[in-house]
């Protein structure tokens, strides 16, 4: 069948191309910088040796990545003729082309050295200091060499798959803290400087290497883990108690990892060092990964905020991504999938597996949004422009939710035995897909290619709707099974093993079939000698699919009541908010009573809330009491729904005095989204807060955008001003698209600013900026996005001006004055923009 709902376009855009690594004609042995940033005027002297080998023919002629460097020598140290010579060199469009001299033969060695510096970078090397705008800003200087920036702070082969030792030598003024790849050998003071010298033995990809320096304050952490690795945490001064809160967790979860793995954590220190206006959440550099300074928090965030997804997912880089490394970007999903993944596994030791599961039910939500809303491409996939441009839901999400149906697959043991195989077997090696195919074989014996060709290479991802009947005559159960996405000659159905569960009401006992999907339409009578109350689809929800249950109000009542699996009761809540019905309502009623589970509620209240009937309104009011205050957030945002006094009634007092950020946040938006006559007083006198990371501030600006009210302009366009705190520009730029979508006489205004903003200083402001222009619509913001699309210094710039343009062009021939498809349509694309700004600033790379 044909399925239409799913508006996604195709993933490759107009200019990318299959990507493929370069030849080999040397091996990189060792690179050893030697660095002075000098932060008066943003440069860095640099020197870089590198210790190359030629292969297997005499190799003439080296061509390293380097981008904006002024080199102004290259000596040969060492190999032929003997004692150190200059060397010819020429810089040509982003790279170095040295001359040997003579030629280095098969399997010889060469020493050279490139003395070059950096001025004002474009990337790759960040210096921050305090501005006219910001004065309270801390100098520091942090670099991000993933995926191909390394080249803009050293000469190098700047691709995965090259590895190498390194060693770097950071000189910073007296007293000021520096932080390298790798054990620390020496700190010492000289002539007003303080010198550091790091040294990595293991072998690490380019993209992993790193320096930051500043006036970072030390918290040691102790020793963890089988051989007692040290652990530090570095803050700028002032944030020590946030980077315990913050960070705190990270031994234990070394510990969790080694054992998980099986292998011991593979560096001689793990330092986790926190700066500001970084462009990612975390960066996984060997052994010294960057986190962003948004991380650190407060207790009240601490509420419902956790860094744990975080700190978990680039501790788990080490292992997935710096000791085994996708050989090229195409295989990236075994460094993001693997390290989404083990966000969960610890969440799993560490809170239990109702939270792992759903955390995996979160991965496959995202991902499925995206694949809705945005594209559908493989797992595994080489056509882009830009490496970036793959570290989407598919490379994080669709990746962490495809090793937990593996994890079902083989069963817990054979699971974990097959990951420490793949683990042990690839350390300090670059891994392609293959690699764990083959592994997953070696370990348990099961030959998985069909498993990965229809999961990993192949796109899209089964669309299931599942019934449930029961004949007391004949006494049998019966499930059918649905495919509903697009099936054809060239979309074939999925085919899959799956479990069914029947229980009596007593529970007394539970009949559990094995049944074998593989066509369109499946329908599976199981014999029972019990009246089933409980039917289960898939008990370990392993199966990666976009599951509908349309099991009958009976049965789905009872799976929410009684299903031990959070995941079916989640499926079970949105069938009876459909449905509606007396029982239903009443099924509902209870699970906000009794479910032991928030994100169950979290989940129920949302599906509740989109139905917009007057029932569903009152339970939300109640759930605004509930003590998981994300459940109380979930029940805010559901109320947004209803433009209506009561909602709005409800949602005042605790958009003004809840105790968590969150759930203030989630109520100021809604309370907007009502439109009530009280609304714009509330929000107004919330935009003058100032709140951890803008949380606050950034709702009351979100509710302003959602009001159609003239008087919120102004106020939207001072919280973007750049005075503000990035998080509330951020929440200013983005709510300045939908004021302008909704309210026609602001829409000039809107697009002036939004043409500035899209050349913002701040690269997360400049982002947001282009989601706006998106949601804006407004064909004369197109010139700024086509050349954004063709110049912006970062690929995920680059691909989001294009898709946004893309995006405006399709839609400026549909009329603009339909407004209520239009207004859920922005809907759609807000909740859709929100989650990948989440992702923007916690998860990726
Ligand atoms: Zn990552």
């Amino acid at each position: 069948m044909r399925d239409d709902t799913d508006e996604h376009q195709a993933f490759a855009l107009p200019g990318a191309r299959p990507q493929y690594g370069p030849d080999k004609l040397v091996a990189v042995e060792h690179i050893d910088l030697h660095l002075t940033p000098n932060f008066a005027d943003q440069s860095l002297d640099g020197v870089c040796t590198m210790t190359v080998r030629a292969l297997d023919e005499i190799v003439p002629r080296l061509t390293l990545d380097a981008v904006d460097l002024e080199v102004s020598r290259v000596e040969q140290l060492s190999g032929e003729p003997g004692k150190p010579h200059d060397l010819r060199f020429a810089p040509r469009q982003g790279k170095l082309e040295i001359e040997f001299d003579p030629a280095i033969a098969a399997g010889e060695r060469a020493t050279l050295a490139v003395r070059y510096r950096v001025s004002k970078p474009r990337h790759g090397l960040f210096f921050v200091k305090p501005t006219a705008a910001h004065p309270e800003k801390v100098e520091h200087v942090w670099t991000q060499s993933q995926d191909q920036y390394a080249r803009y702070w050293f000469p190098c082969l700047d691709y995965p798959h090259e590895k190498q030792t390194t060693s770097t030598t950071i000189v910073v003024p007296k007293g000021m803290f520096a932080l390298g790849n790798g054990e620390l050998l020496e700190r010492r003071d000289q002539d007003g400087h303080t010198i550091f010298r790091y040294r990595q033995d293991v072998p690490h990809s380019t993209y992993l290497m790193t320096m930051v320096a500043g006036p970072f304050v030390e918290v040691a952490s102790g020793a963890a883990g089988q051989n007692g690795v040290p652990v530090f945490y570095y803050v700028l001064p002032g944030r020590e108690k946030d980077g315990e809160r913050a960070f705190g967790a990270t031994p234990r979860m070394l510990e969790l990892f080694e054992r998980r793995t099986g292998t011991p954590y593979p560096y001689a220190r793990y330092s986790q060092i926190a700066v500001s206006d970084f462009i990612f959440g975390g960066m996984e550099n060997t052994s010294a990964t960057t986190q962003t300074d948004r991380t650190l928090h407060d207790e009240t965030a601490h509420l419902d905020f956790s860094s744990d997804p975080l700190v978990s997912h680039e501790l788990a880089h080490q292992w997935f991504g710096d000791l085994l490394t996708c050989r090229d970007w195409a295989h990236a999903w075994l460094n993001e999938g693997f390290a989404t993944f083990m966000e969960a596994v610890w969440r799993e030791a560490d809170l239990g597996y109702d939270e792992y599961l759903y955390d995996i039910f979160e991965c496959v939500t995202a991902y499925l949004k995206e694949g809705s809303d945005r594209y559908q491409r493989p797992i595994v996939c080489n056509t882009f422009r830009d490496p970036i441009e793959i570290f989407d839901r598919h490379l994080y999400q669709k990746g962490a939710a495809v090793l937990h149906m593996l994890r079902g697959e083989l069963g817990e043991a054979r699971f974990w035995r097959a990951i420490g195989q793949y683990v042990g077997q690839n350390a300090q090696r670059s891994v392609e897909t293959i690699d764990l195919v083959r592994a997953i074989e070696e370990a348990t014996g099961r030959n998985l290619r069909s498993f990965f060709a229809q999961w990993v290479f192949r796109e899209g991802h089964p669309k299931l709707e599942i019934r449930a009947a029961w004949d007391p005559d004949r006494k049998v159960a019966t499930v059918t099974i649905d495919q509903k996405q697009t099936v054809d000659a060239e979309h074939p159905p999925y085919e899959f093993d799956v479990d069914l569960g029947f229980a009596p009401p007593d529970r007394s006992m539970e009949r559990t079939v094995r049944a074998c999907v593989a066509r369109e339409h499946e329908t599976i009578a199981v014999p029972l000698d019990f009246t089933p109350e409980l039917v289960r689809f898939d008990p370990g929800a392993f199966v990666l699919a976009d599951v509908t249950y349309a099991l009958g109000v009976d049965f789905a009542a009872a799976a929410l009541r009684g299903d031990p699996n959070v995941v079916a009761r989640i499926r079970a809540a949105r069938e009876l908010a459909k449905d509606g019905g007396r029982i239903a309502r009443e099924a509902l009623r209870r699970a906000f009573a009794n479910e032991p589970f928030w994100g169950v509620l979290a989940e129920a209240a949302a599906a509740i809330g989109a139905t917009r009937a007057a029932w569903a309104r009152a339970m939300l009011i109640d759930a605004l009491s509930h003590r998981h205050p994300k459940v109380a957030r979930a029940a805010a945002t559901a109320l947004g729904n209803f433009r209506d006094p009561d909602a709005a009634g409800a949602l005042v007092p605790i958009a003004q005095n809840h105790g968590s950020y969150f759930v203030r946040a989630a109520a100021l938006a809604a309370l907007g989204k009502t439109r009530d006559a009280r609304a714009f007083d509330v929000l107004a006198s919330a935009t003058k807060q100032r709140s951890w990371n803008g949380v606050v501030e950034s709702g009351a600006v979100q509710g302003l955008a959602e009001l159609a009210d003239d008087r919120a302009l102004p106020l939207v366009l001072d919280s973007s001003r750049p005075e503000q705190s990035e998080a509330l520009r951020r929440a200013g730029v983005t709510a300045l698209g939908r004021i302008g979508a909704l309210v026609e006489g602001q829409r000039t205004r809107v697009v002036e600013e939004l043409r500035e903003r899209l050349d913002d200083d701040s690269f997360l402001v400049a982002l947001d900026a282009v989601a706006a222009a998106e949601t804006l619509g407004d064909v004369r913001l197109l010139p700024a996005l086509d050349r954004l699309s063709e110049q912006a210094f970062d690929g995920r710039l680059r691909r989001d001006a294009m898709e946004a343009a893309i995006r405006i062009r399709k839609g400026a021939r549909v009329p603009t004055q339909v407004t209520g498809l239009r207004d859920d349509v922005d809907e759609l694309r807000q909740e859709h923009r929100r989650l990948q700004e989440q992702i923007s600033a916690f998860a990726r790379p």
